[in-house]
């Protein structure tokens, strides 16, 4: 049972791929699959989009006419999101983190050429200030909607609800499983989607959220994110077998550097699938989440024999604003 409206953005289902040199790198022990949420379409993909989907749905259903968000500089979040107000004809406000760079790149520059308002906030990061443009943007007669950072309440995390469900369904067709997926967790939309999906659609896959930010988003940390979210999921969506809170857990200790610092470990990731499949991977999630899957499979923390998934979210954008790091 959904009983969320949707506004289609994107190319679904995503691709799901099977890597083969990859594999050689652990004496071929692992059959490693790939879901390609970097190609959901929406200027330059990634997986926001499916929760857009939900979220916009709500929004037009309300008859809105203006979306805010917020995020980093290079949110891939805010990008998405400007794209699909574009598509949908609403007006888009971003508060971003930090103060205006002298030029723009990676996803900033793209958010710009989608034709949102960029508002740059210093150092705040917090929910209210969403609260605080919404009241201004009211005085100014507009209908406004918000979106609250990454996309994750329950409504985008229907997204990911749906998508377990095209997962199971894809699987299924190749008649292939999977026992471990791997996916980077942030704001924990995503995570909690998975959870709720795979509870509904009974498929039986361990969870491999590798934890990003160890800030956690706007001072809620990713559990608490991922928990409020499946408690109101499991009431909403009247799940028979309801998603535990003991289910809830994340992969720590890749995060130790802190959120959108690239070290040795993410720039090893991307090139080793660059490299190896023509496959990019960006600096700040997916290069930090597919080093956590390589270092499991290296120290045979999953066992050999196994087929593994890498959820690739997206992010490529991102890279351009690491030149100066990755293009030495
Ligand atoms: C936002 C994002 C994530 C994390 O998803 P959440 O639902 O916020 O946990 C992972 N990868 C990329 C590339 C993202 O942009």
């Amino acid at each position: 049972m959904n009983p969320f409206t949707k506004y289609e953005l994107g190319f679904f289902p995503t691709p799901l791929q099977e890597l083969h040199n990859l594999p050689h790198l652990f004496a071929d022990e692992y059959r490693i699959f790939i879901k390609r949420d970097d190609h959901t379409g929406l200027a330059t993909g990634g997986n926001k989009t499916r929760k857009l989907e939900y979220l916009l749905g709500d929004a037009m259903a309300q008859g809105v006419d203006t979306i805010i968000t917020a995020g980093a500089q290079q949110s891939n979040h805010c990008r998405q999101t400007a794209a699909a107000c574009a598509r949908a004809g609403l007006s888009c406000h971003l508060l971003l983190g930090g103060d205006k760079p002298d030029q723009f790149t990676g996803n900033l520059l793209l958010s710009k050429l989608l034709g949102a308002n960029i508002h740059f906030m210093g150092h705040q990061r917090k929910a209210e200030e969403l609260e605080n443009m919404a009241a201004r943007l009211k005085r100014k007669n507009l209908r406004p909607y918000i979106i609250p950072y990454g996309g994750s309440n329950l409504t985008g995390a229907m997204g990911y609800v749906e998508a377990a469900g095209e997962l199971r369904e894809q699987l299924r067709d190749k008649g292939e499983s999977a026992s471990h997926i791997f996916f980077a967790s942030s704001s924990g939309g995503m995570q909690a989607g998975l959870l709720l999906g795979m509870a509904m659609h009974d498929l039986k896959t361990r969870l491999m959220p590798v934890q990003i930010d160890k800030e956690g988003t706007a001072g809620v940390s990713l559990q608490e994110s991922v928990i409020n979210i499946i408690r109101e999921g499991n009431k909403v969506l009247k799940i028979r077998k309801p998603v535990e809170e003991s289910d809830v857990y994340a992969i720590s200790g890749y995060d130790d550097a802190g959120y959108g610092v690239l070290t040795h470990q993410e720039e090893e990731a991307i090139h080793t699938l660059a490299e190896r499949e023509g496959i990019l991977l960006d600096p700040v999630y997916t290069g930090r989440a597919f080093y956590a899957m390589l270092h499991h499979l290296k120290e045979k923390k999953i066992t050999p024999g196994s087929n593994v998934l890498f959820w690739h979210t997206g992010g490529i954008p991102a890279n351009f604003s690491y030149a100066g790091q990755l293009g030495r």
